[in-house]
């Protein structure tokens, strides 16, 4: 798939008001700031597909994007945010659509999970995992920003987190990725192609 096609279709506030449930998509999460937008941006090679909301607790949206003009094949981001700065109560109401959407989302192949490389597997992550894991949904993690750490440092994060989810290995993997330098990105088209043609 060439993912440059990329193009926006709808948003959508909760599950109801989704597209139609047929055909094939995946997903992006990311705990805010993780650098979800920019991977989003970087793998379709445009420079603005996704944009950023640095305003946590303001309403969320699921955002879906074509591919190849096929509104049968979808990239969706899900927004993220920082758990410490949203009020209990939005904070709940996301956690219902998010989970409702993981869970009850047929045309869903897998999740993009974005951490950023320094500080991975976030309490945001950790949720997410949990409920991949109860739904038997396929993950693959970037851990992006890897351009801000020596390349020995990145590496022993990339192994420290496959060997934290080792026992999921079956639905998980995980690699490297960073939007400054354009790394890993054929890795994780593969991905995702992998998930979208099946
Ligand atoms: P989001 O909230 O997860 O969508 O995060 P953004 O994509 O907006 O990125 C958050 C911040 O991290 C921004 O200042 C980005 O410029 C920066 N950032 C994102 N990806 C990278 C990367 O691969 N390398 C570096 N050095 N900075 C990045």
């Amino acid at each position: 798939i060439n993912y440059q096609t990329a193009r926006f279709l709808i948003s959508a506030p909760r599950l109801a008001l989704c597209p139609p449930d047929t055909g094939a998509e995946v997903a992006f999460a990311g705990r805010s700031n993780a650098g979800k937008s920019s991977a989003i941006n970087t793998l379709t090679r445009q420079k603005a597909l996704a944009r950023t909301s640095k305003t946590p607790g303001r309403t969320q949206l699921i955002n879906f994007f074509t591919l190849a003009n096929d509104e049968a094949y979808r990239l969706v981001d899900l927004p993220g945010y920082g758990f410490a700065k949203v009020p209990d109560q939005v904070k709940l109401e996301w956690q219902r659509h998010l989970s409702e959407y993981l869970y009850q989302r047929e045309a869903l192949r897998g999740l993009m999970l974005v951490m950023d490389v320094r500080h991975p597997l976030s309490e945001f992550d950790q949720m997410m995992l949990g409920w991949a894991d109860e739904k038997a949904m396929p993950v693959h993690i970037l851990l992006t920003k890897a351009d801000k750490l020596k390349p020995g440092a990145a590496k022993s994060s990339l192994l420290a987190v496959r060997r934290q989810l080792a026992e999921w290995e079956d639905l998980v993997s995980v690699q490297l990725f960073s939007a400054l330098k354009r790394q890993g990105v054929d890795e994780a088209c593969a991905r995702m192609d992998a998930w979208l043609c099946a």
